[in-house]
């Protein structure tokens, strides 16, 4: 099922989208959501819309491991997800409303995302505190009869610019114990008190609506208290639950990626001749570039089909030493091979006529994002070396 899907999504991103990409990417987001919404109403009429939701909500119903390769093969557009109604933050927000809304939250914001009637957001990340402790945040939601109060400022909020709501990380009792603190909140982007400051430059480029990173200020916000998600003090553990399968999301999508810029750089090295009748595919470098690239693509997609599958039969948490290692490891992957698709194309790799300038630029923070490197490779070693008799450090306890 999921082979046939995936063959269907990369035959109309090969007949439809690959074509249009390199002028898409040359404007500004906001300015093709026409076209994109024509696409996906063809995509729609093909029966492949949000292959990840559950049938009765209109998707295809894939379990993750399935859906894990038709997202490979939409990761090798930069539209792909997008097009299908399976892009991160909304996948992640779909899944939390599913699992944790109550019916009136349903019925009001997951019904239309899931229509793709409506985009939203995920509002965690602080500028004034390391995200990489995701248990340390300023953002206060203070109860107040029937509402809750919001005050804080949050950046890096993906997509945010055009969403209708966004789910917002506060802290609801500053004196439980630090996984206790926070609660998550939805918030309409139109609430009185909410604004969006900017979309933030990243890699020279602010973007807009969908492709854009905002940052936003949410002074006395005030929202009614049902629109707490989950109970109060189940913010960190709704998080943790979101970045599981998130994160086979994301690594199935890079690897999608690394197959499009692999296909580019196989192609450049066959056909750019460096003196007549020599392509560059006759260096050896190259050719160790190809052979490094392969190795890692197709070891990287069994490791994350391995992790995907042990999420499905055993749950996230079993399954978390699995979920950090794809992370970094794909990440670099990822990072790997774009990087030697670029140096094979030459200058021609650092312009926008591929879409890996594209990539090179906006995945970067692949390695930062979720999680940065260091903190999954620390979290697998710690407990790798805890298992083999290490002490566990007495500041663990409060992350
Ligand atoms: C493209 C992009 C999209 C994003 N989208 C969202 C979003 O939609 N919503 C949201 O809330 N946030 C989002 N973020 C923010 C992201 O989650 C944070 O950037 C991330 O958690 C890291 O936090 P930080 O930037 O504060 O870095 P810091 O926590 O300040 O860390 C800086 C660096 O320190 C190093 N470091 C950190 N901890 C350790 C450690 N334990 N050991 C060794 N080294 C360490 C790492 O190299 C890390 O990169 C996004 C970020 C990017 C780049």
């Amino acid at each position: 099922m999921s082979t046939e899907v995936a063959a269907r999504a990369r035959a109309f991103l090969e007949s439809e989208v690959h074509p249009r990409e390199r002028a898409f990417l040359a404007r500004p987001f906001r300015d093709l959501l026409p076209e994109l919404q024509q696409l996906r109403d063809e995509v729609k009429k093909r029966g492949l819309w949000a292959p990840h939701l559950p049938r009765e909500h209109g998707g295809l119903g894939l379990p993750l491991g399935d859906f894990a390769v038709v997202s490979a093969a939409l990761g090798e557009s930069p539209f792909g997800h997008y097009l299908f109604n399976c892009q991160a933050p909304d996948v992640g927000n779909q899944e939390l409303l599913l699992a944790h809304g109550t019916p009136a939250q349903r019925e009001r914001w997951f019904v239309p995302l899931a229509r793709g009637e409506i985009r939203s957001c995920f509002a965690m990340t602080e500028p004034e505190f390391a995200g990489s402790n995701p248990v340390w945040m300023e953002t206060r939601a203070v109860r107040d009869g029937d509402a809750y109060v919001i005050t804080g400022h949050k950046w890096f909020t993906s997509s945010a610019d055009g969403a209708a709501f966004t789910i917002v990380m506060a802290v609801t009792d500053p004196d439980a114990a630090p996984h206790r603190r926070a609660s998550q909140i939805i918030v309409p982007m139109d609430a009185p008190g909410l604004t969006l400051v900017r979309n933030i430059p990243v890699m020279g480029e602010a973007g807009s609506d969908y492709a854009s990173h905002a940052e936003l200020r949410f002074d006395g916000v005030r929202v009614p208290a049902a629109n707490l998600l989950g109970a109060e003090g189940e913010g960190f553990a709704l998080a943790q639950e979101r970045l599981g399968p998130g994160r086979i999301h994301h690594c199935m999508r890079w690897i999608g990626i690394c197959e499009r810029a692999f296909r580019l750089m196989v192609a450049r090295a066959a056909t750019r001749e460096l003196a007549p009748g020599e392509p560059l595919g006759r260096q050896q470098a190259v050719q160790h570039w190809i052979a490094e690239s392969r190795a890692e693509i197709d070891a990287a997609r069994l490791l994350v089909l391995d992790v995907a599958e042990r999420i499905e039969r055993e749950g996230a948490r079993a399954a978390r030493d699995g979920i950090s290692l794809i992370k970094f490891h794909v990440a670099g992957v990822l990072q790997r091979v774009l990087d030697r698709a670029i140096q094979v194309h030459g200058a021609l790799g650092m312009t926008d006529e591929t879409p890996l300038a594209y990539w090179y630029r906006h995945e970067r923070g692949a390695r930062i994002y979720d999680g940065p490197d260091e903190v999954h490779k620390s979290a697998v070693a710690r407990r790798i070396l805890e298992a083999a008799g290490m002490a566990r450090a007495a500041s663990e306890g409060a992350r």
